[in-house]
């Protein structure tokens, strides 16, 4: 019963991105797994798996994390995150 709402609360929380992959690179060095469908959004190609050490397309290494860990980063457009707007506001 838990287990179920927090899922639904966590899918929710996700259904919230708008697929930019700002924070994934896209805008200037991008993660090697970040890729885009054919409307042109972004999806990572591992997500079930993704948190841990992964390579830019330049080779550079880096870690992956999940978002609320870099919601007080910055990266190049990252004012078109819904997540950093929200936090934001608060
Ligand atoms: S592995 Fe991490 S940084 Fe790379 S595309 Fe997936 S979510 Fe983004
Ligand atoms: S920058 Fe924010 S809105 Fe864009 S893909 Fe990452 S989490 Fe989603």
């Amino acid at each position: 019963m838990l287990d179920s709402y927090l899922r639904q609360k966590e899918e929710q929380w996700e259904s919230l991105c708008r697929r930019c992959g700002g924070c994934c690179g896209s805008f200037d060095d991008p993660c090697k797994h970040l890729k885009k469908d054919k409307t042109g959004f972004c999806f990572c190609e591992i997500y079930s798996n993704r948190l841990g050490v992964r390579e830019t397309v330049a080779g550079e290494k880096f870690k992956c994390v999940n978002i609320r860990e870099i919601i007080n980063t910055s990266w190049k457009n990252d004012w078109l995150c819904v997540y950093k707007n929200h936090f934001a506001k608060l």
